[in-house]
């Protein structure tokens, strides 16, 4: 296949390109660099295979030649970066994805979307599974990054629907691993840097919400296998392994011998209290699981790092 990644230079796009290119696609990556960097792809210039667009997606996308997939990540995916770029978070999830589900009919590509458990909001429902609507807050300051990916889901299934475009909708849980940006705000590097630099943890609120942590291979996985699936309907990738934020503070002091302990900030608005993939679809639609449990994974992140932590 001929496939454009957008958001090829971000943390989930770039270990796509690699995973595409390892499975003997041809892989376009596009990004604008906002969030995503040059860095997470540089081992891959001079492959023939491999070429870099530097474009934003929510102007229009002109692409020569055939293409048979579009893998659409390109989006601000922190709640740091959204608070910063909430223009643009509305503006990729909404002409950016306009824009991919164009170049998608124009080339008869297969489009997958790469969606959000934040379509799920503060649930009220546990575990999430794909049926559930959600509980979003459209005008806090999540509602950006909320709303555009829930726009974003509506205008693909309204391209299947009335255009035909062979669509997939991924929900993707939080992930981590390596080429995630340190200072992206997120709970994997704010924890990872702090316990590095022998810094107490900032934990917010009480650390009482829950989250459950995949693995980046893993869910690359789970996508690669739902690109090649025919289910149009949205499908959760995520591990289910729940953890406070409070223990997973003390796994990461743990596993990185940090003597700091922890700190208390307080809770960023419409912080979900608690968040846990229902897999159960992914697992009898796509014969997957997650593979690498949070000690394996997180002990790789932070050989990652480690080496590029300042102390
Ligand atoms: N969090 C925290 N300390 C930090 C960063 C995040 O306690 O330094 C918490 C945050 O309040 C949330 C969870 O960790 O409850 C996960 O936050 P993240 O920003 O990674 O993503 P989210 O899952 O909220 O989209």
């Amino acid at each position: 296949m001929r496939v454009l990644v957008t958001g090829g230079a971000g943390f989930l796009g770039s270990h796509l390109c690699d995973r595409l290119l390892a499975e003997g696609h041809d892989v376009i990556a596009m990004d604008n660099l906002i969030t995503g960097s040059t860095d997470n792809i540089a081992h891959l210039a001079g492959n023939r295979r491999f070429q870099f667009i530097y474009h934003n997606v929510t102007e229009y996308i002109y692409l020569k030649g055939p293409l048979d997939a579009i893998l659409h990540f390109a989006s601000p995916a922190s709640p740091i970066d959204y608070l910063e770029l909430p223009i643009q978070t509305l503006k990729v999830g909404s002409l950016g994805t306009h824009n991919a589900l164009g170049l998608a009919l124009a080339k008869e590509a297969r489009f997958l979307l790469a969606s959000t458990s934040e379509v799920y909001g503060d649930p009220l429902i546990h575990p999430q599974n794909e049926s559930y609507w959600g509980h979003v807050n459209p005008i806090g300051p999540r509602g950006v990054y909320d709303e555009a990916k829930r726009y974003a889901e509506a205008l693909t299934m309204a391209y299947h629907r009335s255009h035909g475009v062979d669509t997939r909708i991924v929900r993707i849980f939080n992930t981590y691993g390596p080429r995630m940006r340190l200072n992206d705000g997120r709970v994997v590097p704010n924890f990872v840097s702090q316990a590095l630099r022998g810094q107490p943890l900032t934990v917010y609120g009480e650390g009482k919400q829950t989250r459950s942590f995949c693995f980046m291979s893993d869910l690359i996985e789970g996508i690669y296998r739902l690109l090649l699936s025919d289910e149009v309907e949205p499908v959760n990738i995520g591990n289910p392994t729940e953890l406070t934020i409070h223990e997973f503070a003390t796994v990461i002091n743990e596993l990185t011998g940090n003597p700091a302990g922890i700190r208390f900030e307080p809770l960023p608005v419409d912080d979900p209290k608690q968040r846990k993939p229902d897999i159960g679809k992914a697992q009898r639609i796509l014969g997957w699981a997650p593979q690498v449990n949070l000690r394996e994974g997180m002990e790789e992140t932070i050989r990652w790092f480690r080496a590029r932590v300042e102390k």
